[in-house]
């Protein structure tokens, strides 16, 4: 027996969205981010899959860990870096690359005999105030970190934007020329040939798609491979991208109701008129948003009707007017190729990251791939 609630994850399209960040950032190298199981998408599958990819970027050092172990022979970045002696031995035993973004880190770094032992990511902080060093420490951790005997190769630079996907909020352009002027003081400093070997780093998906001053030697695309839009205004397709996961399940019955009727949890929904209810199998207990809002659209036989009622864990209440003759085991499409994911997402207030990123163990996965 298997769980109606089934993800199918289109392999194909996850190359043609790769396809899409070279035309974007065709000089750049691509460091796919396969972060919290690749977006939901399935990390080992992702990484497999995108074996082409110049690197793979993660948030934590066990994901990192985990990609080695399943023989991934990329180069592997690990955006948050180490936070503690266990971790910088891991990053270490499994060759990982890190980031460097605080004086505690560095002291570790220091603290460590190893000759050339770990390449790495200085990161500057232009105005996000997350992770980085700020503008005025940035000099010194770059020297200090020169004089590390653990570092191997240049000191490779980065940042983060944190308003791209907002695209007339001129904060992206002033963290782009806050990291390009850091950069040339620190230069102003070095020798040509630090200059010549170390790589930059800003863009995420928003940066690829919308700000292309944000384009240098790496971009990190992220949501943009899984074949959504970083942008409230548009969905995927507008940047001809793909949808890599499409999420569906079954109606398990169909009943009538009466004027007045309530349906769900709290009676949230009471019938206005006579209406065909379609009891979905599919709920917050699989990763579909408990907040998605009456009228979020559900397609059933491909045809389009509104949800009903509040969201339970394991189902879900449709109107099924325009659908009267739809019956138990008519198949049922959540989000995916005909349902952008953007539009699910908006009705719940929510972004789409938090919808696949959100799928839970128990919706079977299933691999689509024209390719072996
Ligand atoms: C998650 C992340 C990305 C990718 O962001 P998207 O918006 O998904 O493209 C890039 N860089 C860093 C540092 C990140 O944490």
């Amino acid at each position: 027996m298997t769980s109606p609630a089934y993800a199918v994850i289109n392999l194909d399209a996850l190359r043609h969205n790769l396809q899409i960040v070279r035309k974007f950032a065709p000089n750049a190298k691509i460091m796919p981010v396969i972060k919290a199981n690749a977006y939901g998408h399935g990390m080992f599958r992702v990484a497999s899959a995108l074996q082409s990819a110049d690197a793979f970027a993660v948030a934590r050092v066990d994901e990192g860990v985990r990609l080695r172990k399943a023989g991934i022979t990329n180069i592997i970045t690990v955006l948050e870096g180490f936070s503690c002696v266990n971790e910088l031995e891991a990053i270490l035993a499994y060759q990982l690359d890190t980031v460097v973004h605080s004086f505690t880190q560095l002291s570790m770094f220091e603290a460590r005999p190893e000759l050339n032992a770990c390449s790495i990511w200085l990161k500057l902080d232009t105005g996000m105030n997350r992770l980085g060093f700020k503008a005025e420490e940035f000099i010194t951790a770059f020297q200090r970190l020169k004089h590390c005997s653990l570092i191997k190769g240049p000191i490779n630079l980065m940042t983060h934007l944190a308003n791209a996907d907002i695209t007339q909020d001129t904060t992206t352009l002033k963290q782009i020329a806050l990291f390009n002027d850091t950069i040339t003081t620190l230069f102003a400093d070095q020798t040509i040939e630090s200059k010549v070997s170390c790589a930059c780093s800003i863009a995420n998906s928003a940066g690829i798609l919308a700000w292309p001053i944000s384009l240098t030697d790496w971009v990190r695309p992220g949501i943009m491979l899984y074949g959504i839009s970083p942008f409230p205004e548009n969905t995927g397709e507008y940047w001809q991208l793909k949808p890599v996961m499409g999420l569906h399940s079954r109606l398990i019955a169909v009943k009538p109701l009466l004027k007045g009727d309530k349906v769900g949890y709290s009676g949230t929904w009471t019938c206005t008129k006579p209406t065909q209810l379609g009891i979905v199998a599919i709920g917050y207990g699989d990763g579909y948003p408990r907040h998605a809002k009456a009228g979020t659209p559900v397609l059933v036989n491909g045809q389009r009707v509104p949800l009903i009622g509040r969201v339970s864990m394991d189902m879900i209440t449709v109107d099924l007017e325009s659908q009267p003759m739809a019956m138990p085991g008519d198949s049922v499409t959540l989000w995916g190729n005909d349902l952008a994911i953007e539009e699910i997402a908006q009705c719940a207030d929510t972004i789409p990251y938090t919808l696949v990123c959100g799928i839970t163990q128990r919706v079977r996965i299933i691999e689509h791939s024209s390719t072996i």
